[in-house]
């Protein structure tokens, strides 16, 4: 059972429509993930870039990147089609905030097009804090945050590099810096009302027994719900390299179980979506709705 957690009635009813936040929601909601963000900021060990974000979606499929303007008429065509679309979000192929004119740009466009639909973002969080203000302004009230650890000895393991305005981070200083941005920008978000979830990869021999300090952590700066997911390792990534392995089945359970008892809200449903997923849970319908199939017959 999932521990109560101190939300408003507003927010649980908001979080209720939202496939990612909600189990329900799932089923009836509709999402559409749109790529228009190619670049990433830092290096995940996980991650391979000639692929999407590991984060938000399966590792191994490239999503066709759009410019904000193709997004804008894909938007406009999905949601002409597709009657339950109530979510739109930008989560890739690399780092939305490393991208961020095409990003809000593309946003303001979905709003236009479509004002009632839902956005969210998702990131990685070491820019955040620059764009809380166009977040609010957008009226953006669900931004993902990936962070698989707050403390720089377990993130150095993770992330070998970080840039941040054209200088480049290694080692611990990387994995501080990264950290500090991320909940920086979770508390910031918080502050304001939006509804932040955090994402962790559940990496086993490197985090796997930190995550539920990371819950503790988060939870405390305002974070909504927590979202652990197994280790997918990209093809030619480090840690592929590294021969890590993926967690079982049950160590992943396991640890939802004792996040779960800590009383944070934790999301179990989560089927990794690839970046560029469009429909329902388990129905990603993502091939009818390629661009120029759509042009063609409008
Ligand atoms: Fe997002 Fe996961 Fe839901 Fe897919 S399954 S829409 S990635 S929360
Ligand atoms: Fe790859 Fe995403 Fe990590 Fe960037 S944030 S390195 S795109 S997994």
């Amino acid at each position: 059972p999932q521990a109560s957690s101190r939300l408003s009635i507003e927010a649980e009813e908001e979080l209720s429509r939202h496939p990612c936040y909600s189990e329900e929601a799932h089923r009836f909601f509709a999402r559409m993930h749109i790529t228009v963000a190619p670049a990433c900021n830092i290096q995940c060990n996980y991650c391979n870039r000639k692929f999407d974000c590991v984060n938000e979606s399966r590792p191994g499929v490239v999503s066709e990147v759009l410019t904000p303007e193709q997004a804008e008429r894909k938007v406009k065509g999905v949601a002409a089609q597709l009657m339950q679309l109530s979510v739109v979000g930008i989560a890739g192929p690399g780092d939305p905030l490393a991208n961020p004119e095409r990003t809000f740009d593309t946003f303001e466009r979905v709003k236009r097009q479509v004002p009632d639909v839902t956005l969210c973002l998702s990131t990685n969080g070491l820019t955040l804090y620059r764009h809380v203000d166009a977040i609010l302004a957008l009226g953006i009230r669900h931004v993902t945050i990936t962070i698989n650890a707050i403390d720089p000895n377990v993130g150095r393991e993770i992330y070998p590099w970080v840039i941040d305005e054209g200088i480049r981070y290694e080692g611990q200083e990387a994995a501080e810096l990264l950290i500090s941005r991320q909940l920086q920008g979770l508390e910031l978000l918080a502050q304001q009302g939006v509804l932040v979830k955090v994402n962790s990869v559940m990496i086993p021999g490197v985090n796997d027994h930190h995550l539920p300090e990371v819950s503790r952590t988060v939870k405390a700066l305002g974070a909504t719900l927590h979202n652990v997911t197994p280790l997918i390792i990209a093809p030619g990534s480090q840690y592929e390299r590294d021969g890590r392995k993926a967690p079982r089945p049950k160590e992943l359970h396991n640890l939802q179980e004792v996040l779960g008892r800590e009383g944070m809200k934790v999301m179990r449903h989560c089927r990794q979506c690839r970046a560029d997923a469009i429909g329902l849970l388990g129905q990603d319908r993502n091939q009818d709705f390629i661009l120029e199939k759509m042009d063609a017959n409008p």
